[in-house]
């Protein structure tokens, strides 16, 4: 039989509808692949295989009885921020210890609800905060690509590391993923896989542990675009729990797939082009420029004049926002409790002992920028950068439909080539982070190999709640770079 781990969503789906194979035997592949790799890949924080198996049963008797649902019997990986019901849920941060959640996240119901298989929880940066997955209290994670000719390990990205090298090393099909500055898309860059971070208010944030509740998003780490549209069809639509999601019209975004750009306006932002981009990063941007316009795409140059406001006004709102939403875990009403003397002690120490170096520097800026003497220097300034920045999008969309950018400045990097040095690590998301500050729609997909012979991505920005056609950009840029290769299995 041919090697289950290799196939698409959708490919596994078709092969389930016409009976090639049953869900239990998917979902035994993938943990077997799971068993041989995470060793070497630190991917799962916890293989949840009895769950696994049990789904897998289930939606095998759906398939049989023709009640199956549109995800029925593929197996995903689960990013560790979202809560699953009885499934312990740290963020990778040690304050949350051993936390099992009474509820499950609407996401990931939606998920079950469509008949999807869970095979484990996947490490992440400890609360969502980082750009290479080193900071996770679970250590990091290795992406499956290498250098060419070199043995060294490279970071798979952040904070979503663990879903893309999940999916990028055949250790699920398809992975949840969320996106606050870049999460989803960096590391899918990073991997040779495809993010999709839909618009603010599209996934519902309900049972998603919050780290800047008005910049993230959940959203799909998969093999190929019409898999991503396939997970985003499932996951998104209104949800009364969380006041923000939106009440709009889901789409079929996998219907459109197709349709090709022939007429699309596409904004190319010369804001982008900033010092230090990668020479291999600017040229695969030419070429992701000539690929839209050969499909009959109309390229056009636009200006996004506060893109370079973008990344220090980000440094203060996402810190802000993380140090009020991590105030609840003071050891008294989740996981990790360490006694102090008295009551204040007891929240200091057990502080002190559950966070990990990243997330103490984002609740110190974070409280600083919000404390009464600077609230008006730093934070007000921020919040007003951020309707700047929207504002430019705003401009573009009179002349463009979509905006196409590198994903990242760089390919992936080693193990502790940045981590000493906050700065360089945040100036990862310099083309990412604008898309959250506007509440816009990104895609991440894979367009080509680095001189060393890694992944980089390509990033096409949207309009509101304008998916579909950003999901079809992407799929004419896939059809033009050609089915991604995966990286050579070197851990099993
Ligand atoms: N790298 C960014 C940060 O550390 C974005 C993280 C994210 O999107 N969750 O804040």
């Amino acid at each position: 039989m041919t090697d289950l781990t290799k196939l698409t969503l959708s490919e596994a789906r078709d092969g389930l509808v016409a009976k090639d194979f049953s869900a239990t035997e998917l979902t035994q592949a993938h943990l077997k692949a799971i068993e041989a790799g995470n060793d070497d890949l630190n991917i799962y924080v916890l293989p949840t295989p009895d769950v696994a198996l049990a789904q897998a049963k289930a939606s095998d008797d759906r398939i049989s009885k023709g009640t199956a649902g549109v995800l029925e019997g593929v197996p995903l990986g689960i990013k560790d921020l979202f809560c699953t019901r009885g499934v312990r849920t740290t963020a990778c941060s040690k304050i949350l210890d051993d936390f099992k959640p009474t509820y499950e996240s609407t996401v990931t119901q939606n998920l079950w609800d469509a008949g999807a298989v869970m095979l484990g929880k996947l490490n992440n940066d400890e609360f969502a905060m980082g750009s290479s997955n080193e900071n996770s209290a679970f250590g990091p994670v290795v992406n499956p690509w290498r250098r060419k000719g070199s043995q060294d390990k490279l970071v798979p990205g952040g904070s979503s590391g663990g879903s893309a090298a999940a999916v990028a090393a055949g250790l699920c099909l398809a992975a949840t993923a969320t996106d606050t500055g870049g999460s989803i898309r960096q590391p899918a860059s990073l991997t040779g896989t495809v993010g999709v971070k839909p618009t603010y208010g599209r996934c519902s944030r309900y049972g998603i542990v919050a780290f800047a509740s008005s910049l993230d998003q959940a959203g799909p780490i998969t093999k190929t675009v019409r898999d991503g549209a396939l997970m985003l069809k499932v996951i998104a639509g209104h949800d009364p729990k969380d006041s923000t999601s939106v009440d709009v019209a889901v789409p079929d975004y996998e219907a459109g797939l197709q349709e090709g750009v022939k007429g699309l306006r596409v904004g190319v932002p010369k804001e982008y082009r900033i010092d230090g981009m990668a020479e291999e990063v600017a040229s695969l941007w030419e070429q992701g420029i000539a690929w839209l316009k050969d499909a009959g795409a109309i390229i056009h140059e636009i200006s996004l004049p506060h893109t370079k406001y973008a990344l220090p006004a980000y440094y203060i709102i996402a810190p802000a926002e993380a140090s009020s939403n991590l105030a609840r875990y003071d050891g008294v009403r989740y996981g990790l409790r360490v006694p102090g003397k008295d009551l204040i002690d007891t929240y200091e120490e057990t502080r002190a002992a559950g966070f990990g170096a990243e997330v103490k520097r984002r609740v110190l800026i974070g409280t600083y920028v919000l404390s009464a003497g600077y609230y008006d220097a730093y934070y007000l300034k921020a919040q007003k950068v951020r309707t700047l920045i929207k504002g430019d999008f705003d401009a573009a969309w009179n002349t463009v439909d979509v905006v196409l950018t590198p994903t990242t400045p760089t390919p992936a990097f080693a193990f502790g080539e940045k981590s000493g040095d906050p700065v360089q690590m945040y100036l990862e998301d310099i083309f990412t982070v604008t898309v959250n500050m506007a509440g816009l729609p990104g895609l991440s997909v894979p367009a080509g190999l680095s001189g060393e012979g890694t992944p980089l991505g390509l990033q096409l920005i949207g309009k509101p709640f304008d998916e579909a056609t950003l999901l079809r950009a992407g799929q004419t840029i896939e059809n033009a770079a050609g089915r991604f290769p995966i990286p050579e299995r070197w851990w099993v």
